[in-house]
């Protein structure tokens, strides 16, 4: 028997109350999205609860893969449709388990329409007593090797015996959206997926030091962002040209600070770019004590040129599991691909790793950054990168 339709269960959505229309509305259309190219056939629809994906031709287990990789979906759940008529049900659940390999079942009944007959105690016995009279099968309310689910909705009953993980969150584009400061490393793409995992959607800002940077590390981000484009189909990649102003500071400020003075010059850059292309946060790769620049007094130092929230998903999670995470997106091999950052490259012996505001103002007094810093806000450039292809290429931003 084939399952007809894939039920979609919501994920934090269902806590949202009021906000939930609104929830579903933008889960629904970044499902449409990502099954469009390749499956363009697939019929969205949702009842109150649930969003439903009509199967049709497609392979099954095609349509959960893709469906893994949309934010905002708690459960993915191939289901067959039947009425609510409980010998309609015992006979498909029968049919249904008979295809399962495995000696021990549990049936699990849940109940939406309160005036069906039986109670979920009941649609459960009375299931599970069937299979049992017509298979060879064993219960195990604790480790069984089937679950068999009956889910009874307002017009109809859903019956399966396979559920599988979403990937959680919130549907994208619920939480408004950020800038996100992708540099080649192994990091930042990984911070861009989580933020898009949160429902969070992402422009992307990198800082080019050319020539001390070469022109492969713009290759390289673009080849990352066409990987992000399974979970964000469209993102904008700004370039800042770094050098002069990256060269200022080596020259007016001593070696421990430069890291610092230059990460408040990359965020006074990227708000105002923020700000002009509505982007209502910034975001990095950084974690705590990765490196001598990522303390919270760095942080301290770094946040005060700002007034826009710095987002760090990866704060807190350890280097192994972002590389896990970087492999799971397919991330990981392109970021290792050997480059030079503008960091990297101007890496002082030994930063500060408790700098302090006075002293950070007191060198940035020293010279007309302002002017630089400007310059580098007229002079970003903009590619958009929609489902892996190039939309437009180096022009000033014409729509933000
Ligand atoms: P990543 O692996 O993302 O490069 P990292 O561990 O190498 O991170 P740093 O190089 O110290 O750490 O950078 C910390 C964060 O600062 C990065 O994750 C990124 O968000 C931002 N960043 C660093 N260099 C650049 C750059 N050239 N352009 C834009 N953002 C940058
Ligand atoms: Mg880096």
């Amino acid at each position: 028997m084939n399952y007809a339709y894939i039920m979609v269960h919501y994920g934090e959505l269902s806590t949202k109350g009021g906000n939930k229309k609104l929830f579903i509305n933008c889960l629904n259309r970044n499902i449409r999205h990502a099954l469009s190219v390749d499956f363009p056939e697939a019929k969205v629809t949702s009842d109150r609860d649930h969003t439903y994906v009509e199967v049709g031709d497609y392979d099954v287990n095609d349509l959960v893969v893709r469906l893994q990789d949309v934010s905002g979906i708690q459960r993915i759940t191939p289901v067959v449709k039947v009425e609510k008529d409980m010998k309609v049900i015992d006979e498909t659940a029968l049919e249904l388990i008979k295809e399962e390999d495995g000696t021990s079942f549990k049936v699990k009944a849940k109940r939406a329409d309160k005036q069906f007959p039986l109670d979920s105690f009941g649609i459960m016995r009375e299931v599970s007593a069937h299979i049992l009279r017509n298979h060879k099968l064993d219960v195990d309310l604790h480790n069984p090797e089937i679950t068999l689910t009956v889910d009874i909705r307002d017009t109809h009953a859903c019956i399966s015996c396979h559920t599988y993980k979403g990937c959680g969150g919130y549907p994208l584009g619920m939480n408004g959206k950020a800038m996100m400061l992708l540099s080649g490393g192994i990091d930042s793409p990984v911070a861009s997926y989580l933020l898009i995992r949160r429902g969070i959607k992402i422009e992307t800002l990198h800082f080019a030091a050319p020539p001390y940077t070469s022109d492969a590390v713009i290759d390289k981000l673009t080849d990352i962002i066409k990987k992000l484009n399974v979970y964000q189909e469209d993102i904008k990649l700004n370039i800042v040209p770094f050098t002069e102003l990256q060269l200022a500071i080596y020259e007016h400020v001593d070696e421990p600070y430069c890291i610092t003075i230059m990460r408040r010059m990359m965020m006074r850059i990227a708000t105002a770019v923020a700000k002009d292309h509505n982007c209502h946060g910034l975001a990095t790769g950084e974690s705590v004590g990765q490196v001598a620049s990522q303390t919270l007094e760095s942080m301290i130092a770094i946040n005060d040129v700002t007034n826009y929230p710095i987002i760090r998903p990866l704060a807190t999670v350890d280097k192994n599991d972002c590389i896990d995470i970087a492999k799971k997106i397919d991330t990981y091999e392109i970021s290792i691909r050997p480059y030079e950052d503008c960091c990297t490259i101007f890496t002082p012996k030994k930063p500060k790793t408790k700098p302090r505001i006075k002293d950070c103002e007191w060198y940035e007094s020293k010279w007309d950054w302002q002017s630089q810093v400007e310059a580098c806000i007229k002079g970003v450039k903009s590619t958009f990168i929609k489902n892996g292809e190039i939309i437009y290429d180096g022009t000033n931003q014409e729509e933000n």
